[in-house]
């Protein structure tokens, strides 16, 4: 498979991944999907998706806190 974005070489892939649903940021653990090798644009199995969304609607995950680096560009650090 190539990429949609830039045709680059899909990988196949299993690691982390954020996703931002309904405002909400969640983290999925040994994910696999297929990532671009040149613009690392990420695609996921609609059954994958599929999955994660049935697990978020059925809160089927643990909570867990976790210290992020953010930044504000209107503060100078
Ligand atoms: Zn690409």
């Amino acid at each position: 498979m190539v990429c949609a974005v830039c045709q680059g070489k899909m990988v196949d892939k299993n690691d982390d991944l954020d996703l931002r649903i309904d405002g909400k940021l969640y983290i999925a653990h040994n994910v696999p999907f297929e990532e671009c090798s040149i613009c690392g644009e990420k695609v996921l199995d609609p059954e994958i998706s599929e999955v994660i969304y049935e697990r978020i609607h059925l809160k089927k995950y643990k909570k867990q806190r976790l210290e992020i680096p953010t930044l504000d560009l209107a503060v100078n650090m």
